[in-house]
């Protein structure tokens, strides 16, 4: 008997008209733009792969949720609300709301970061990383070795190898190890999931040397989901299980709830400690707002509530995961080199492989994005040398084993029809991928270089 197939858990109510500009007016767009695809405007771009934060579409619930914003300064209804609907799903007693997750950084490692500090993870995130070496304090990238292979299939490459742990606590010394930072799932590592077993493991180690543990949980739910699907022994748990489960291991979290939450705007810290969350009440009165709204407004509060409700919901995480392995599997079938397996809210190609021709030093990865943009309106964003930025100390270009175009697909906004565009502006581009030329930046900031930097095309 034919399987039955499985469609959205949910249908369009509303519509927004995106516009597709012709190749001749795209190329000279992104000449404009100075080959920086952050440069474009939005309404020149058809489909928005650059991001899948804050870019979802929240649902009929959430947006009568918002009317029902209580925007009191302090103690407000819907504060309350939120914090009461993380605790119940996430288990943390301790809440602060800040605008997004990397205002939840900022105003966590305020507390825990000083010059010197040295912070282990499974490579952190680029605003996890700028804070942390804003503060003068050095990230050390624990991931697994499988992780730096796109071709290699390993179900968790998020996992953080708990070998490297220790060395890295052996030659630093636990007094300068403030907290190691979990980001689940892995985003610069290609969205790959962490495994429970692996989170358990770090957890135990964390706890031995008295070192606190941190998630970076902007997509939390979507790690579970793989949990679920790839580990044994959890594929009769719930969604809601799996992630009570995982936050049971940490100390704390600090989310962007413009992913797995699917709102527009806000994030969220949540602590076990009544000591640390008081110390972070402090500078989050200083940088974000009073301690019960931290830059939200009440009605994204009540927004956020829900998102959560909804974002770790079983159908909706499947229909999602598998959109986005339809994209990776007509690419496959096309043979464009892509990371594997699938992230969970994006797929990765493999630059290196897909413009061999074009040194690291020379960005395939940038240009690969330009090319499909020319090609399709199609915008995605580059995770190679550009994002890796230079050495803060030797100022030195530091090209990473990876070389990445991702393309994040938004929650709940695009069709298969728009997928199907995708992989055929890809294969554009791949038939013609010899004649490719790499970029020079001409212009570069001194941190994050990657949002704001210029490019010209390096005719040598
Ligand atoms: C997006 C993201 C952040 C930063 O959150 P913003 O809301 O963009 O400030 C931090 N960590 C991870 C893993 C993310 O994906």
């Amino acid at each position: 008997m034919e399987k039955m197939p499985f469609a959205e858990p949910w249908r369009i109510k509303m519509v927004e008209h995106i516009k597709m500009l012709s190749k001749e007016e795209r190329e000279h767009k992104i000449k404009e733009a100075d080959f920086n695809l952050f440069n474009l405007s939005a309404e020149d771009v058809y489909i928005d792969l650059i991001t899948d934060s804050g870019t979802s579409a929240m649902s009929d619930r959430q947006w009568s949720a918002l009317m029902l914003g209580d925007e009191a300064y302090a103690g407000s209804k819907s504060f309350k609300k939120m914090k009461n609907k993380i605790t119940e799903l996430l288990g943390f007693p301790y809440i602060i709301p800040t605008h997004q997750g990397r205002a939840a950084e900022n105003v966590l490692f305020s507390a825990l970061v000083k010059e010197g500090s040295v912070v282990p993870g499974n490579a952190h995130f680029d605003t996890t990383k700028g804070h942390i070496e804003f503060r003068k304090g050095i990230c050390v990238d624990c991931t697994i070795d499988e992780a730096s292979d796109p071709s290699v299939y390993h179900p968790f490459k998020g996992n953080l190898d708990p070998q490297k742990l220790e060395n890295t606590i052996q030659k630093y010394g636990v007094e300068n190890i403030p907290l190691v930072v979990l980001t689940v799932t892995c985003n610069t590592g290609g969205g790959q999931p962490v495994s429970m077993e692996n989170i358990r493991k770090i957890s135990e180690i964390c706890k031995k040397h008295k070192i606190k543990l941190i998630f970076d949980s902007a997509r939390f739910s979507e790690n579970a989901y793989f949990i679920k699907t790839r580990e044994t022994g959890y594929e009769n748990k719930t969604i809601k299980e799996i992630v009570k489960e995982m936050f049971s291991y940490a100390d704390g979290m600090t989310m962007s709830a413009k992913k797995d939450a699917i709102i527009n705007m806000g994030g969220f810290i949540a602590l076990n400690s009544q000591e640390l969350f008081r110390e972070c009440c402090t500078f989050n009165i200083i940088f974000e707002g009073y301690i019960t709204y931290g830059g939200m407004s009440g009605r994204d509060m009540e927004a956020l509530a829900v998102g959560l409700e909804e974002g770790t919901d079983y159908n909706y995480l499947h229909t999602r995961i598998s959109q986005v392995a339809y994209l990776g599997e007509q690419l496959k079938k096309a043979g464009i080199p892509l990371l594997e397996p699938f992230g969970g809210h994006a797929i990765y190609v493999d630059a290196l492989k897909f413009l061999p021709h074009i040194p690291q030093t020379q960005y395939p990865a940038q240009v690969l994005g330009v090319e499909l943009y020319i090609e399709a309106g199609v915008r995605g964003v580059e995770i190679g040398t550009v994002l890796a930025d230079r050495d803060p100390i030797t100022r030195a270009e530091r090209p990473p084993k990876m070389e990445l175009l991702r393309l994040a697909i938004p929650r709940r906004v695009y069709t298969n029809n728009h997928i199907d565009m995708i992989v055929w502006g890809l294969k554009q581009v791949w038939n013609r991928r010899d004649k490719c030329k790499g970029l020079k930046i001409t212009w570069e900031a001194p941190i994050m270089r990657h949002f704001t930097a210029t490019f010209c095309i390096n005719e040598k």
